[in-house]
């Protein structure tokens, strides 16, 4: 049984993950939340999914929630990193967006749990740093983002030394076939007309 630790549960990617949650009860057991401001949204899964741990973004949700929920121990702001180093658990998926995801995912590996990261941006920002500390704790950080797994994945059917390169093709985005010169007059409506994906106006 791993206990999870999710963060950004209200999110695509946290709602897929509450999904296979749901599906493997007997081998996951979620232990911890942390939402921004989807409050509807971060009530239902508190009740859901039982959780007796959950992060929120401003303080000035605390009220209320704490209020329907007394059971539960709240953490704001701040203190979603104190929540990290508390919440029992083995693994922690990385689900926040953005920026707002980095501290939070580096902390998970910092505290000495495997870190499942969708939020590649963290690793963009401060890669290096993330590799170090996930070396130094012998924790590993499981790419969930899709094209980083598929490659995860493939590489475990051998061996580390019988890859020479890595070579990453793009599936085809909007831009696809376009003429380089023809860049230039991208429109927004354009660039949201992705012939496979529907991944949301902020992708
Ligand atoms: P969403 O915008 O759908 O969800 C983001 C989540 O982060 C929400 O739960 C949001 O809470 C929470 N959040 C935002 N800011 C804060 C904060 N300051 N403190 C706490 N929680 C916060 O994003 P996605 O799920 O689409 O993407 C998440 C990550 O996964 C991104 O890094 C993205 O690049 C990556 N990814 C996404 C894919 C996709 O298909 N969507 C595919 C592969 C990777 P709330 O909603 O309550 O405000």
């Amino acid at each position: 049984m791993k206990r999870i630790l999710l963060l950004g549960s209200t999110g695509s990617i946290g709602e897929s993950t509450l999904e296979v949650i749901s599906k493997f009860r007997d081998k996951f057991n979620l232990t911890g939340i942390v939402a921004g401001k989807n409050i509807k949204k971060l009530k239902e899964q508190i009740k859901n999914f039982n959780v007796k741990y959950v992060g929120i973004r401003d303080k000035g949700d605390l009220k209320v929630l704490k209020k329907e929920f007394p059971e539960v121990k709240f953490f704001a702001g701040e203190e979603i990193m104190e929540m990290i180093k508390e919440v029992p658990s083995d693994i922690v998926v990385g689900a926040i967006v953005g920026s707002s995801g980095l501290l939070p995912s580096y902390k998970a590996l910092e505290e000495g749990k495997d870190l499942a990261l969708a939020n590649k941006e963290a690793l963009v920002m401060a890669g290096k740093f993330f590799n170090k500390m996930a070396k130094e704790k012998r924790k590993r950080i499981i790419p969930i983002d899709s094209e980083h797994s598929a490659i995860h994945q493939a590489l475990r059917a051998g061996k580390k030394r019988e890859v020479k390169r890595l070579i990453l093709t793009c599936s085809g985005g909007p831009f696809w076939k376009w003429e380089k010169k023809d860049f230039s007059k991208i429109t927004l409506k354009d660039a949201l007309k992705h012939p496979t994906w529907s991944m949301g106006k902020k992708i």
